[in-house]
């Protein structure tokens, strides 16, 4: 079944394999067959994910309170801790109410469908993530997709819908794949202007930006600005789930009306008790923040002064375009055979002909990682395999 359809993949470069690790994930990780690599790809922006207080969290609530919930939070699945941590993340955020998601996918495709449906608009970025693209599929509502970053066209689009119903405009904080910051000060006006509601993906913006890691809002000095605010608990925090924190209003409608939410089973409490100890470290250790933009600043400068850094980026993900598929696979392997684990990223998680080896640095690589990563990029782009130019 579906050979021929792989085969299709494969003559367009474009099939997915994965590489198994066999050890916690830290700067370097082991594979299959026991070799060591530098993890440029992950996710994991303040080294979380292998602290010892998330390990202890977890092993302290497993003994308490088992694993699973065995049902969805609205039947017999919700524990103190899921309360604790929703808590935990309004005080974080600043809001009223927080909601917990199974996943950053849960809650995108839960909360926009709660929010919009038929006889609305959704204005969404033309580069937002994969699970914002579903949620507007999944809501009925119309989806205008206004130009990357462009205010000029989300204004057009903004006046041509003025009478619909409702206006929903939809940002990734930062962009997943691009490490560039959505344009907040002027969403907001907009927002305003037009009687939309602004909705933030703070997916790859919790704990990394914002002087305490609050995210975009904070960023820009705009924290209360924002009336939903959508953020993982899966990336810098470490952890695993994913977050809406808002007024009390708007979760307790999301709670009942998101089907992701109403109709799956509810997260570990293990996993909560793992996310409340993970906020507590965004604060108590500043120094990972402060090492991760340190490292970024390294990196960053390596790939400018190779130029294969395109404008734009300003975030611990730095993408390095090689344009073709194929060009972005042979990178990929050239870097794992080097001991670098940065895969290939490719249509259709990134635009036809910009196909690329999105790097992102963590606290914890040290500056022989980083180094020995840009001497790998340089030959990369001696050997012609990088141009850092997207394909027309
Ligand atoms: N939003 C954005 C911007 C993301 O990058 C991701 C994860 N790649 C998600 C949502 C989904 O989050 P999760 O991995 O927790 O499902």
């Amino acid at each position: 079944m579906f050979e021929e359809e792989l085969n299709e993949l494969a003559e367009q470069h474009l099939v997915r394999t994965e590489s198994a690790i066999r050890s916690a994930q830290g700067p370097r990780v082991l594979l299959d067959g026991g070799k060591e690599v530098i993890v440029l790809c992950s996710n994991n922006y303040l080294g979380l994910a292998e602290h010892p207080a998330l390990r202890r969290a977890v092993r302290d609530a497993l003994e308490r309170y088992g694993l699973g919930m065995g049902a969805s939070r609205l039947v017999s699945g919700t524990s103190e801790l899921h309360e604790d941590l929703e808590r935990r993340i309004a005080s974080f955020k600043g809001t009223e109410a927080a909601i917990v998601f199974n996943s950053g996918y849960a809650a995108n495709t839960g909360v926009i469908p709660a929010l919009a449906a038929e006889g609305d608009v959704i204005l969404s970025d033309a580069l937002n993530h994969a699970s914002i693209i579903d949620g507007c599929r999944l809501s009925r509502a119309r989806t205008a997709v206004y130009r990357h970053r462009d205010m000029g066209h989300l204004e057009e689009l903004l006046q041509e819908h003025r009478t619909s119903r409702r206006r929903l405009i939809v940002s990734d904080g930062v962009f997943s794949m691009d490490g560039d910051i959505a344009p907040l000060p002027d969403l907001v006006t907009l927002a305003g202007r037009y009687g939309a509601t602004l909705m933030i993906d703070d997916a790859h913006a919790t704990g990394v930006i914002g002087r305490k890691g609050r995210g975009t809002a904070e960023h820009f000095g705009m924290s209360g600005e924002v009336p939903i605010q959508m953020g993982t608990l899966g990336k810098a925090l470490g952890s695993f789930g994913a977050y809406v924190a808002g007024d009390r209003g708007l979760i307790a409608w999301i709670r009942n009306r998101a089907r992701s939410y109403v109709f799956s089973t509810s997260l570990p409490p293990a996993l909560c008790a793992a996310s409340m100890a993970a906020l507590e470290l965004v604060d108590q250790e500043p120094w990972r923040r402060e090492r991760l933009w340190q490292n970024r600043t390294r990196l960053a400068n390596g790939l400018t002064a190779l130029g294969v850094l395109p404008a734009g980026a300003e975030t611990p993900i730095l993408p390095v375009i090689a344009g073709s598929s194929e060009r972005a696979l042979t990178a990929a392997h050239w870097l794992l055979r080097e001991g670098i684990l940065a895969p290939a990223i490719r249509p259709p998680s990134v635009p036809e002909g910009s196909a690329r080896i999105r790097t992102t640095v963590m606290a914890t690589h040290s500056d022989r990682d980083i180094d020995r990563s840009l001497s790998v990029f340089h030959h990369l782009k001696e050997e012609g395999i990088l141009n850092g130019q997207r394909q027309s």
